[in-house]
């Protein structure tokens, strides 16, 4: 395929670059400022360093603008509030305007104001701050930062992009601040900020800036006229500037769609686009609005947020095709390569074989450059590494590591009616009443008991050789004894082993599942100074030996109280891992989902009685568009059926999710046919339980009344009154009672007080009933 084109030469660029440099020097830098053993100016110089290495880099791999303003210090939602001027006022009155402590305590709060709250960044397992905006939010433009590092890229002589958030992205983004009347709604605030983003557009282009990036990812979730108009006249206002840079809008993790004809309309020179995944489908919408004729189109065909090697050859055909509806055509990663870590290269522990097909930040980037060049200078300019790359894919598809002949049948047999329980709910509710025994509003817990620094240090001991397996094993006994102890003391009616030998609730069985990869240095940012090591689902899945078993047994033999299973559920097990993209994530699930149903019936027959399979993840994994949930709920709900239909009638399956909105799922939640929920409520009031009632929920549920991201213990009189509250959607024999999460977050001292006070209240209610 030669695709020479009479059009302007395609160039690479990148959205974003990972900011926390090859030895997490940023996170270290920060928190050595927290803890007063880095000086401020010592800590912008780590920053202005790192800057300065991953333009280097950026470069050297051959792209031709690189990105400035994307680097942050923790957030780069949080640097658009300051850089708009919409600082709170609590937070005003902590430091100095523009100072690091000013930053930082809206990043995380001080002993006497709270931080701003935290959520996720779209679909990703990024956290961004939330704006908290109101009708006397006043907006001014602090440009520094953005022109400051502007300035260092074109000293050290780079062409270089500044990225903004987009001011309707910015808005949509928000929340209402404290105090804002009913129904508030930030976007009302466009046409006061838009003249600060203008006053911005301007300092940039007097800055050197060629081009600005301004990001509207939310453009790619289902908008309505309001939203759409308010694009519209966002760009239209800041097209007709005068003096102004020229404005490429960039978009990712989903189509464009109805946004796309306003986007293509608009006065900006040049739009960036996701053509990966689902946004794949950008191709003919693009066809369908005959293209963006005179604009810049960067096309993201380099998945950025997943670790995949690229195909080359099939990027280069979207490219090809993509030619005729612009200007010129630019390649991209699809997204900041934020969401994936830094270097692929430096992964000596990986499997050789699995090291192939993985592309990180920096390899990433090289992809672009790569079809970059052969877009524009034809595919026989890299002939070499064209076949390299599908020599790498064919290994990739034909290996027994994807392609686990028994797995792959056992996965096909599966029927719709081998995920079903064999008997009815009421039947099974019968069945383990009477083999339970349990008091009306039982008490029990969410799973995980206090990570205490001891443990901590027990795990770190294990992995560097200064303890043994056998000692080590001999700790998480005794954990486990004193955890079964306290519980039998605190009158829980169901408890749990309080999961001390988990390093982490996915991590920990993608140890012990075939399948799963896990890097050394694969570090990617969740929020601030937290990374995560997401492990990498390559290969099909299945289970080497029991997971849980010995100590849930263990567990068991202390007490004559029913101890819970506990597993993570499939979607989890996806959702908080890099998963494959040679084949659909349902496919994938449903193999987790086997080996847990193994797992499932393991426990069973060690004499289980209760099993809980946890999936906090289901709601966040909701499909941004609305177009997309229906089909990703069927596979969800499916596969944890499949995960938990095996057992008898008289196994008491349980769940658990948080972090969560409900109100818009109840119904998978049905779909679950698991025989008890926990959900997250306390803060809430207990909204979920009448949520529940109200879509006619037949199971038991326990809506949370221990509020665990808070250190503040409840009171008896608190629980009561959330109890009295969840008893009025939901009946006593079917009400749980348990916190919202698990607890390895809490030191021992709150949890003690907490648990016998959430107990004291279940025992008050119970008396009444
Ligand atoms: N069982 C897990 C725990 O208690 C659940 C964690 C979660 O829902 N995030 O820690
Ligand atoms: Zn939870």
């Amino acid at each position: 395929m030669t695709t020479k084109s009479a059009a302007a030469a395609s160039r690479a660029t990148v959205h974003g670059y990972p900011r926390q440099g090859p030895g997490r020097e940023l996170k270290k830098a920060v928190e050595g400022y927290w803890k007063g053993r880095v000086a401020a100016g010592d800590l912008h110089r780590t920053a202005a360093e790192l800057r300065r290495d991953n333009w280097r880099q950026l470069v050297s791999a051959g792209v031709h603008e690189v990105p400035t303003g994307d680097f942050s210090l923790y957030d780069h939602v949080l640097d658009t509030t300051v850089m708009v001027g919409a600082v709170p006022e609590r937070h005003r009155a902590v430091a100095e305007p523009g100072s690091l402590d000013r930053y930082f305590a809206m990043a995380r709060g001080t002993r006497d104001v709270a931080p701003l709250e935290m959520t996720k960044w779209f679909d990703t397992n990024y956290h961004y701050l939330v704006p908290e905006l109101g009708p006397e939010t006043v907006f001014s433009a602090d440009s520094r930062k953005q022109t400051g590092e502007l300035a260092e890229a074109v000293a050290q002589g780079h062409t270089a992009r500044p990225v903004l958030v987009g001011p309707v992205t910015y808005l949509l983004l928000a929340k209402p601040a404290p105090g804002a009347p009913d129904g508030f709604e930030p976007l009302t605030l466009l046409d006061r900020l838009l003249p600060v983003y203008a006053e911005i557009l301007t300092d940039l282009r007097a800055a050197g800036a060629g081009w600005v990036q301004l990001d509207e990812p939310a453009l790619v979730a289902d908008r309505g006229p309001a939203e759409l108009d308010a694009a519209a006249r966002a760009y239209r206002e800041l097209g007709a500037l005068a003096d102004r840079p020229k404005l490429l809008v960039a978009s990712y993790f989903d189509r464009l769609g109805e946004a796309l004809p306003v986007l293509a309309a608009a006065p900006v020179e040049g739009l960036a686009m996701d053509f990966t995944g689902p946004a794949a489908a950008n191709l003919d919408d693009l066809a369908g609005v005959g293209g963006v004729p005179g604009k810049r189109l960067v096309a993201g065909v380099v998945d950025g947020r997943n670790v995949w090697i690229n195909d080359l050859r099939r990027s280069l055909a979207t490219l090809a095709s993509l030619l005729g509806f612009a200007d010129r055509v630019d390649v991209a990663p699809s997204c900041s390569l934020l969401h994936v870590p830094l270097n692929a290269a430096v992964e000596r522990d990986i499997d050789p074989r699995i090291q192939r097909w993985l592309s990180f930040a920096r390899q990433k980037a090289e992809e672009a450059v790569t079809l970059a060049q052969g877009l524009s200078e034809g595919t026989e300019v890299i002939a070499g590494l064209l076949a390299a790359n599908s020599a790498a894919l064919a290994a990739r598809s034909s290996s027994e590591l994807t392609r686990d002949a028994s797995v792959r049948a056992r996965a096909s047999a599966v029927t719709e009616a081998g995920t079903r329980r064999d008997q009815p709910y009421p039947e099974r509710a019968a069945a383990q009443r009477a083999r339970l025994g349990l008091p009306p509003l039982p008490a029990t817990t969410i799973g995980s008991f206090p990570q205490t620094s001891e443990l901590r240090a027990a795990r770190a001991d294990l992995r560097s050789g200064r303890l043994d397996g056998e000692d080590y094993d001999k700790r998480i006994a005794a954990e486990i004894r004193d955890v079964i102890r306290f519980q039998e003391k605190a009158g829980l009616d169901v408890l749990v082993h309080g999961e001390p030998e988990r390093n982490d609730m996915v991590q920990y069985f993608a140890e012990r599942l075939e399948g799963y990869a896990a890097t050394r240095h694969g570090w990617v940012q969740s929020y601030g100074t937290r990374y995560v090591r997401p492990p990498i689902l390559a290969g099909d899945v299945s289970r080497r030996a029991p997971m849980t078993v010995e100590w849930t047994r263990y567990a068991q033999e202390q007490t004559r109280r029913p101890v819970k299973g506990m597993l993570t559920g499939p979607v989890t097990m996806l959702a908080w891992s890099f998963v494959r993209d040679d084949q659909p994530q349902a496919e994938t699930a449903r193999q987790v989902a086997l080996a847990l149903r193994d797992e499932v019936a393991d426990l069973e027959a060690a004499g289980t009685a209760v099993i809980q399979v946890d999936e906090p993840a289901l709601r966040e994994t909701l499909p941004l568009r609305a177009a997309g949930r229906p089909e990703y709920l069927r596979w969800a709900t499916e596969c944890f059926r499949l995960a938990t239909s095996g057992v008898r009638a008289d196994t008491q399956i349980h769940t658990h999710m948080c972090y969560a909105e409900f109100g818009d799922i109840v119904r998978a939640i049905d779909d679950l046919d698991a025989d008890v929920i926990s959900l997250e409520a306390a803060r809430s009031h207990m909204r979920v339980a009448d949520e529940l009632a109200a879509a006619g929920y037949p199971r038991e549920a326990g809506p949370g009344v221990y509020d665990i991201h808070s250190p503040r213990v409840p009171t008896v009189e608190e629980v009561v009154s959330l109890l009295r509250k969840g008893l009025v959607a939901i009946p006593p024999e079917r009400l749980w009672v348990n916190p919202d999460c698990g607890l390895k977050t809490r030191s021992w001292p709150e949890v003690r007080e907490a648990l016998q006070n959430v107990v004291t209240a279940a025992r008050t209610l119970r008396a009444e009933t």
